[in-house]
C-alpha cells in the first residue's frame, strides 16, 4: 500500500493515542482510497515547525522589506526584527556581552563558516561518533578523529589524552555533539569543554540535537561556539546558527564575499577594489539575509522558553521510556547505545531487528501503520559502523546489502521526537 503525503497543511489535526503523542500526526489520503493518520517521526531530521512559528510568520508578511538597505518604514521594520532576533538568540543560548551571533543556513553551515575561520596551523579534536556535519567541515586543517568512547567519562579521558600529546603552543579546537542524532545519548560537554580550556584548545558545541530538547546556555557550559539548525527547533528550513567567540571570526576572511559584508568599497589608482569588511556578525551575512529564517528561529526560542525546560523535559523524558519500554517488549530489538542503555538521551532512539532489513522495516511501518520513521546510517557511517559491531573504517553507504558485511545489518531504524509541539 502506497502513501501519497497530504499538499494541503490544513489536513493537519489533532487525535489522541499514542502516535499523536510521540509525534505531530498528519491525516494523509492514501493512493487507494481512504485516509490514514500519519505519525512522523523524525524529528531529528526535521521537527514540524510549531504553530506560534508560522503565526509570527504570517503577521510579519504584511510588513515585509529588506534588512540593513533602506531608509523606507518597511525596510527599518526588518532590520529591527533581523537584529532583534539575534538579541533573542543570544539570550536564548546565554551568550555573553562580547559573544556574536550569527545567522547562517544550518549547522552544517554554521561549523563550515567556523572551519574557514580557524587560525593559521591549528589542530581539530573529533570523536569518529560525531555526524558528517561535525566530521567533514576541518579538513583543511590538521585533524585527529577519536576512538568511540564506551562511557562519558572515557570520552574525557581520551580527549584529554589526546591534547595532552598534541603540539603545545599552536591553536587547537575540539568539536563535540552535545546529544547524539543515533543514540539521542547526552555527551559531557561540561566536562569536555573543561578539559579543552585546560590544554589551551576551545571547543565548539554542536547543539543540532540538544538545543531542540534542552536548555544550552554557552556562558554556564563555557564552550567558546555554538552551533544549531532551525528546522530542527520547531522553525522552517533555511536558517542556522554560530554563536560565540568574535575573535576568529572577526580575523577571518567573510564567509562569503558581497554586499552587506563590507563597510567601504574603493577603486584605487592601481586599478585593484579594496574591501574595508565588517568586524561585526555581518562580516560573514553577505547577501540579503534570510530574515524571515532568524525570525521564525527566535519566534521558536521564545516558545520554548516560555513554555519552560522544566515542562518540555518532563514531557519527553515520559515519551523516552514509553517508546523504550515498549521497545524492550520485543525480544528482536537491539536498542543501539554507546553509553549504556540508562544513559541519559534525548528523544532519538536507534534499533535494529533480528531477522529484518531496517529499510524493509521503514518501508513497511511507513506503508502499513503510518508510522515514518529513518533508516540507514544518519550521516554518521563510523558511528553507526562502531554500534552494529562492524568496523567504522569499511567503507559503505546506506542501504548496502548485508552481505557486504558478512551478513550483519548495515542500517539501523530511528524515531525521534520532542515535546515541542
Ligand atoms: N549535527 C547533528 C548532531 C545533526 O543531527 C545534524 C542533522 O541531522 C547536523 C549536525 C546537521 O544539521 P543540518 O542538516 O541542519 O545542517
Amino acid at each position: 500500500m502506497s502513501v501519497a503525503i497530504a499538499a494541503d497543511p490544513t489536513a493537519c489535526r489533532d487525535t489522541s493515542g499514542l502516535l499523536p503523542v510521540l509525534g505531530r500526526d498528519v491525516t494523509v489520503p492514501l493512493v487507494t482510497g481512504g485516509e490514514v493518520t500519519y505519525a512522523a517521526l523524525d524529528y531529528a531530521a526535521s521537527a514540524p515547525a510549531l504553530q506560534r512559528v508560522w503565526d509570527d510568520v504570517a503577521a510579519y508578511a504584511p510588513y515585509y522589506g529588506s534588512v540593513h538597505r533602506g531608509a523606507g518604514y518597511l525596510s527599518q521594520l526588518s532590520t529591527e526584527l533581523f537584529e532583534n532576533a539575534r538579541r533573542t538568540v543570544a539570550g536564548f543560548l546565554g551568550c555573553r556581552a562580547e559573544d556574536q551571533v550569527v545567522f547562517t543556513r544550518s549547522t552544517t553551515d554554521s561549523l563550515n563558516l567556523l572551519a574557514r575561520a580557524l587560525p593559521a596551523g591549528c589542530q581539530v579534536f573529533v570523536f569518529e561518533t560525531e555526524h558528517h556535519a561535525s566530521l567533514l567541515p576541518w579538513r583543511d586543517a590538521r585533524v585527529t578523529c577519536l576512538d568511540a568512547p564506551r562511557t562519558p567519562r572515557q570520552a574525557v579521558e581520551t580527549l584529554e589524552r589526546a591534547l595532552a600529546d598534541r603540539d603545545c603552543g599552536g591553536p587547537a579546537l575540539v568539536c563535540v555533539t552535545g546529544a547524539s542524532n543515533v543514540t539521542g545519548e547526552l555527551w559531557p560537554v561540561r566536562q569536555l569543554a573543561a578539559a579543552a580550556h585546560a590544554h589551551g584548545a576551545r571547543i565548539v558545541l554542536d547543539a543540532a540535537q540538544l538545543a531542540p530538547h534542552h536548555p544550552v546556555d554557552v556562558t554556564d557550559l563555557d564552550v567558546d561556539w555554538v552551533a544549531f539548525s532551525g528546522h530542527k527547533l520547531y522553525a522552517p528550513f533555511g536558517c542556522g546558527v554560530l554563536a560565540g567567540r568574535a575573535d576568529w571570526l572577526r580575523a577571518a576572511e567573510p564567509y562569503l564575499a558581497g554586499g552587506g559584508a563590507s563597510r567601504s568599497v574603493t577603486r584605487s589608482s592601481e586599478g585593484t577594489v579594496d574591501v574595508e569588511w565588517h568586524e561585526n556578525a555581518a562580516r560573514h551575512e553577505a547577501g540579503s539575509p534570510n530574515v524571515i529564517g532568524a525570525h521564525s528561529i527566535a519566534s521558536a526560542c521564545k516558545a520554548l522558553t516560555e513554555t519552560g525546560w522544566d515542562t518540555l523535559v518532563a514531557r519527553e523524558q515520559h515519551l523516552i521510556r514509553t517508546v523504550s519500554e515498549g521497545l524492550a517488549q520485543i525480544p528482536e530489538v537491539r536498542i543501539l547505545s554507546l553509553f549504556g542503555d540508562d544513559a541519559p538521551r534525548v528523544g532519538v532512539i536507534s534499533f535494529v531487528v533480528a531477522g529484518w532489513s531496517s529499510a524493509h522495516l521503514a518501508a513497511a511501518l511507513s506503508a502499513e501503520y503510518g508510522i515514518g520513521v529513518r533508516d540507514g546510517l544518519f550521516c554518521a557511517h563510523p558511528l553507526v559502523r562502531t554500534l552494529l559491531g562492524g568496523d567504522p573504517q569499511t567503507p559503505g553507504g546506506c542501504g548496502a546489502p548485508a552481505a557486504a558485511s558478512g551478513g550483519k545489518s548495515l542500517n539501523a531504524i530511528r524515531v525521534s521526537f520532542g515535546a515541542g509541539t
